[in-house]
């Protein structure tokens, strides 16, 4: 018998209930009782759902009220010492305040988990963090499980990885705690194994990254401690291959293995051969990180390879999962009302993604359901041939892009020269990121524009009018390069996909991206290209109100990739270079309208980055020749900007550098200027932007603390190289404190700038 199996379920809802739930729950509307009756029915529901797919092995401890590494946080009792918790149990209400933070106590912060969007709650620890068993969750949520009549796998985190993505905030060795965490997972497993667990499914992800010796001597202790626990331990990898860590992994003392075979299907063979025989095999087969139906007859070639390569006697020690936990895929193409038929022909979710898992274990079983696969089989046909997918022009152009192409003339020292002789700019000329608050007015008109409850000509009207005014604003306040301010945009990744071919936009298809934060991220399905311009019409309303030059704003090729489902029938690459192409067409179109500055923002790039070190120069090659791409076709005056809006720098500097664009701005005002190292190390030769405005907080900066932040960056900027701006766009503030903000900032300029001429004037000292 192969079994199928489950190692994780999205925890939203069909109709995000929990978001529901928990954002009245936070407002004060409704009781912690009301919470967990949602929380569980939701639980009860995706069991069942499970549970009918005909899977074998449901996780339990998957679901969340907030987040798993937090749910473990709890669950070891290392509340961060800040919010007062005098150790033992950790209620609800400290729960939340841990991310949500309170009014004495910032909240914990948080970052991505590997290369998904999800972000995770980063545990904070230092040398004397004691843990001790604080939560009940996960041998609650089992015999809730049990209650219903269901048996469930229940899923922890495991220690190493939880102590690899741990701060420790006194700079300690994390390893150090080893022995002291492994003692609480040793009760826990001990309590579920009483509670009558057969199976635990332990993820250490960890295991398809680099490791260090210290994090591989961890994984070996830790595994040869609890390998001894009386419940079987499913150990799982996932989000790549596990390379150079397998014999690791084959020596530890564990009942099963899981293995993602999506992202490498390639390292079956050594898998099979390498990890013992009598361990139970988990084959990952259905992709947990993409929307698309799985080629069942390929999966089932692989079932066969597996069956060989352990031993036919050995066929009982196989199981078929998804890839990964389904959390990063949305729950049910079912309650997609308005994609056609064939499109959804192409896709499964969750609930479809099981089906698949449980149609390749009966077949694998002898209980090959024909009908199923036909269809399958037939979908991908559609998929491989259809007019909506492959345009022959697109691809065409794709073949004709050369380096040449991606190239900018003269190099930066003569092209700034000339579009300084054009804009005459002052110096530390000021500008913002792009989008100006979006207002309660302004998203309540778009949707009731949405749901045709306001007419087109005046939606238009209304975003119109809020343009001509942000203009006026500026111009009144000085700002040497004002933005039209992205009104019509609701999102700067949907925006642009709602223009262009081969993208498709669903009803509900919501992903958790942290909390109660779900986003529905645009499904790239065919080739991509342009009909018509999709940002002129508001760049050149814009500059009809200024003498000043209006900077164009759009969206780069690698976060519009980055931020959606893409096809996984081409490389990312091809992909990523055809949306070049399309935003090269629509920054040609601006130039020809006389727009002289040009921003491509490029937010995601960082985040893209591949999980192994190797495959980093891969990637960061074809997203440094996206992005030229479509800078690459303007005039020597036409400036271009480009905007990412964090701080890591250090290791792809060469990367930016090689972007280059004449300009960047970047997030600084946090760390106050300490990021520009990476820049001024690389001798970053281009303009730089360092944020002097935190916009992550509603505080208003003072001119003081801005121009203190500008003096800080001349001291290793020259003043020709610096512009001043915020550290990212403004839509999530309010008018109130962007007002004051702005102004101070353009002040701020203004103060330094008549300082450093000042200087100029002044005779040299002899
Ligand atoms: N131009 C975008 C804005 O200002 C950039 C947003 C971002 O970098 N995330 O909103
Ligand atoms: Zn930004």
């Amino acid at each position: 018998m192969i079994l199928a199996a489950n190692l994780g379920f999205p925890r939203m809802g069909s109709h995000r209930e929990l978001k529901t739930a928990l954002e009245k729950y936070w407002k004060g509307a409704s009781s912690a009782e009301e919470l967990r009756a949602t929380a569980a029915a939701l639980r009860a529901r995706h069991w069942l759902i499970q549970q009918r797919a005909g899977l074998a092995h449901i996780p339990v401890n998957d679901f969340s009220l907030y987040d798993q590494m937090l749910d473990t946080t709890a669950m070891l009792g290392v509340v961060p010492p800040r919010f007062g918790h005098a150790g033992g149990h950790v209620p609800l209400d400290l729960y939340f305040a841990m991310v949500r933070g309170t009014a004495s106590a910032p909240a914990m912060e948080m970052t991505k988990w590997f290369d998904t969007n999800y972000h995770y709650i980063v545990p904070e620890l230092t040398a004397g963090t004691a843990f001790t068993l604080s939560s009940n969750k996960v041998l609650d949520e089992y015999n809730e499980a049990r209650f219903l009549g269901i048996q469930t796998r229940p899923v922890l985190i495991g220690p190493v990885t939880y102590l690899a993505l741990a701060r420790m905030t006194d700079g300690s060795d994390r390893w150090s705690l080893l022995p002291r965490l492994l003692g609480v997972y040793r009760e826990v497993l001990g309590a579920l194994a009483r509670s009558g667990a057969d199976w635990v499914q332990i993820d250490e992800p960890v295991l398809v990254t680099d490791l260090d010796e210290s994090a591989a001597a961890a994984l070996r202790s830790s595994y040869a401690l609890l390998g001894q626990s009386p419940v079987k331990i499913m150990l799982a990898t996932y989000f790549g291959a596990v390379g150079d860590n397998l014999s690791l992994l084959a020596q530890l003392p564990v009942a099963g293995v899981h293995v993602d075979l999506v992202r490498a299907p390639g390292q079956l063979e050594e898998v099979c051969k390498t990890v013992p025989q009598g361990r139970l095999l988990s084959l990952g087969l259905v992709g947990g990180r993409n929307i698309w139906k799985t080629a069942l007859t390929d999966a089932e070639r692989l079932i066969e390879r597996a069956r060989e390569w352990r031993g036919a006697k050995e066929e009982s020690s196989l199981m078929v999962a998804p890839s990964c936990s389904l959390l990063h895929v949305p729950m049910d193409l079912g309650d997609e009302t308005k994609l056609d038929a064939e499109l959804k022909s192409w896709l499964a979710f969750a609930v479809q993604k099981l089906e698949e898992v449980a149609a390749l274990a009966n077949a694998a079983n002898g209980a090959r359901d024909s009908v199923y696969f036909l269809e399958n089989a037939r979908a991908l046909g559609s998929r491989a041939t259809s007019p909506r997918i492959h345009d022959p022009a697109v691809a065409a152009r794709l073949k004709a892009v050369t380096q040449v192409m991606a190239e900018r003339h003269p190099p930066f020292p003569e092209r700034i020269a000339l579009q300084q002789a054009l804009l005459k700019l002052p110096l530390l000329p000021t500008t913002s990121i792009g989008s100006l608050p979006q207002t309660a007015e302004l998203r309540d008109i778009r949707a009731r524009f949405k749901k045709g409850m306001v007419s087109q000509s005046d939606y238009e009207r209304f975003l119109e009018d809020k343009t001509a005014e942000a203009m006026r604003w500026q111009d009144e306040i000085g700002i040497d390069v004002p933005v039209h301010g992205e009104f019509e945009r609701n999102d700067m990744v949907e925006y642009f996909g709602e223009q262009l071919k081969g993208f498709a936009f669903t009803e509900r298809a919501w992903v958790q991206s942290y909390g109660s934060r779900c986003v529905k991220p645009p499904i790239i399905f065919g080739d991509v290209s342009r009909t018509a311009p999709m940002t002129l019409h508001w760049t050149k309303l814009a500059q009809r109100y200024t003498k000043k030059p209006v900077k164009g704003m759009l969206t780069g090729p690698v976060t519009i990739l980055q931020w959606s489902f893409v096809r996984d029938d081409q490389p990312r690459r091809d992909t990523c270079l055809q949306i070049a192409l399309a935003i090269r067409d629509e920054v040609l179109d601006l130039e020809r309208a006389g727009v002289k500055i040009i921003q491509i923002d490029e937010a995601a790039l960082r985040e893209g980055l591949p999980i192994r070190k190797k495959d980093w120069a891969d990637y960061l090659g074809w997203a440094v020749t996206a992005f030229r791409l479509t800078a690459s076709g303007v005039g020597a005056a036409t400036q271009i900007h480009t905007h990412m809006c964090y701080s890591q720098f250090n290791d792809i500097i060469g990367a930016v550098a090689a972007m280059d664009a004449d300009v960047i701005s970047i997030e600084t005002s946090r760390s106050a200027m300490g990021l520009l190292e990476a820049f001024v190390d690389y001798s970053y030769p281009n303009d730089i932007g360092p944020g002097v405005y935190d916009i992550h907080s509603p505080r208003v900066p003072s001119q003081t603390e801005m121009e203190a932040l500008l003096e800080k960056a001349l001291q290793v900027l020259s003043p020709q190289q610096l512009w001043v701006n915020p550290d990212c766009g403004l839509k999530t503030r309010g008018w109130a404190e962007v007002r004051p903000a702005l102004v101070a900032m353009v002040a701020a300029a203004r103060a330094v700038r008549q300082k450093l001429q000042a200087a100029k004037a002044r005779p040299e000292p002899v």
